[in-house]
């Protein structure tokens, strides 16, 4: 198996190329070439299997330039129960007869970020050695929230890289905020950006692809790589919890082995749905897999429509990390729907660029259909959900995955699909303590972290010991920059 380019049939590299590179020259991402099968037999096998045997299982199939004990070395280092909360590092949660919440919260940062953002380093380092690059890798992150912290907490320290974050100053919550400007480690900057998200998103792709940039790079010894989620080193580990959670309720009798699930995922740039659709076309029995979307429902529209268009409103909601509107892990999906047709690719995210619009062919459209359900909605259903969940059933959710019970009652109510199903619970509540207190109608004038507490009392759920240390620590990044100013800050940071 080796990647290809979605913009440019041409290009050929191994996974250890795409890891270290993170995206195309081209401005394409990298893809596996196809996508290998996972048989009913590695399914049931993988019942009685850890998550780390599971994973080492999935990675062998796409990474297949790493030999085992790379793969190893880099499973073994990274789920393990110091990073995580539990040994089964992914938790599924029956929440109601039919209904599991996947929770992927369990690791250090406490989002889902963190499923892959602890084994990337380990991928990534890995990589540049096969390469043998003695190259310095410079992480540029842009992060609508979590993926920031996911990502400092993941390469801080780590040799041969440094890593510098940029996050819109108004987009991200109050925790979130604090935990990254809080970031120790001595390779680890942290700057908040004048924009949205999608500012900060397109700032670094224009980084990543300027030619100019690379060469000042390479003239200095370095290289650029990234960990955000156009990095398949990104992918791959979000597509074995969907593997593994199969394996799980078939070993639990939830399901019969061949019994297909849906699976709901709160989303925002379309990476964790994608694994899940890589899921799905490796053998996993999949039904729909329906997208959940905030008050910024493009993809709502997208997945109903097959026109993309994100000339509208950016709205500021209760789940910021949702808050985009140009979801980058699309191109992958509309590569492999439209067979592989890069031109087909070029002309619409060229379009998406110059336009913000673009519409897709009748026969893709047919095959989005088919494979996804999609629904939104807006913050005061967001809060009505979350009340509803605790008051049916004790649970307490965070912002992010409200709208994919939201959006998944919908779902059931209008199709009355019954399929067993999985939602992806992508944050702990604590990190968005204000929002949940709120829509349980209690009063939120306090400080952050008297509001965890506050939380605490009423959800008896343990405090993770990484939020609840932050109070005492000391703000290390302040600085805010304009949009437009992203490239001479990395150049000032690297002192280049
Ligand atoms: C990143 C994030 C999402 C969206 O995931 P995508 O892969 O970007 O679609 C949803 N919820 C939380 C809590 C997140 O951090």
């Amino acid at each position: 198996m080796y990647y290809k380019s979605t913009r440019d049939a041409d290009v050929k590299v191994s996974s250890a190329q795409a890891i270290a590179q993170g995206i195309s020259k081209d401005g394409g991402l990298f893809v596996p070439s196809e996508i290998p099968s996972v048989s009913f037999d590695e399914l049931k096998a993988m019942g009685s299997m850890s998550y780390r045997e599971r994973a080492k299982l999935v990675f062998a199939k796409f990474l297949t330039d790493f030999t085992e004990a790379e793969i190893s070395h880099c499973v073994d280092n990274a789920y393990t129960t110091k990073a995580f909360d539990s040994d089964d590092i992914a938790q599924l949660n029956k929440l109601f007869d039919g209904g599991f919440m996947l929770e992927l919260w369990h690791g250090p940062t406490c989002a889902f970020k963190d499923m892959a953002l602890q084994i990337l380093p380990y991928l990534l380092t890995t990589s540049t050695r096969k390469l043998n690059s003695d190259k310095k890798v410079v992480i540029l992150v842009a992060t609508s929230g979590d993926t920031g912290k996911a990502a400092l907490e993941g390469f801080k320290d780590v040799e041969g890289t440094s890593i510098l974050v940029f996050y819109p100053a108004d987009g991200v919550s109050a925790m979130q905020k604090k935990q990254m400007t809080t970031q120790e480690g001595n390779n680890v900057g942290v700057c908040a950006i004048d924009g949205n998200f999608d500012d900060a998103q397109n700032g670094v792709k224009a980084i990543f692809t300027s030619e100019e940039i690379a060469r000042k790079l390479e003239a200095n010894g370095m290289m650029f790589s990234s960990a955000n989620s156009i990095n398949w080193g990104r992918l791959a580990p979000q597509i074995i919890y969907y593997v593994s959670s199969y394996a799980q309720l078939v070993a639990d009798g939830e399901i019969e082995l061949g019994d297909k699930i849906n699976i709901v995922v709160p989303t925002g740039n379309f990476g964790n749905i994608l694994a899940g659709y890589y899921a799905k076309h490796m053998g996993v029995p999949v039904n729909k897999l329906i997208c959940a979307s905030n008050a910024n429902n493009v993809l709502t529209d997208f997945l109903k429509t097959g026109i993309y268009d994100k000339n509208r409103d950016f709205h500021t909601t209760i789940s910021p990390s949702m808050d985009i509107l140009i979801s980058s892990n699309l191109e992958r999906l509309l590569y492999i729907l439209s067979d592989e047709n890069t031109e087909l690719v070029n002309d619409w995210f060229g379009k998406l660029a110059k336009d913000g619009k673009y519409e897709v062919t009748e026969d893709v459209k047919q095959k989005l259909f088919e494979e996804f359900s999609a629904g939104f909605c807006n913050d005061t259903q967001t809060k009505s959900t979350i009340k509803e969940i605790y008051d049916k059933y004790g649970y307490v959710c965070d912002t992010h995955t409200a709208v994919a019970v939201k959006v998944y009652l919908d779902y059931k109510a209008s199709t009355g699909d019954d399929t067993k199903t999985i939602i992806a619970s992508t944050a702990s509540p604590y990190k968005f303590s204000g929002s949940v207190l709120s829509a349980l109608g209690k009063n939120t004038e306090s400080s952050e972290f008297e509001l965890v507490d506050k939380l605490h009392e009423l959800s008896g759920l343990p405090v993770p010991s990484s939020l609840a240390q932050l109070k005492d620590k000391e703000v290390r990044f302040k600085d805010v920059i304009e949009k437009a100013s992203m490239a001479d800050y990395v150049y000032s940071v690297l002192g280049i």
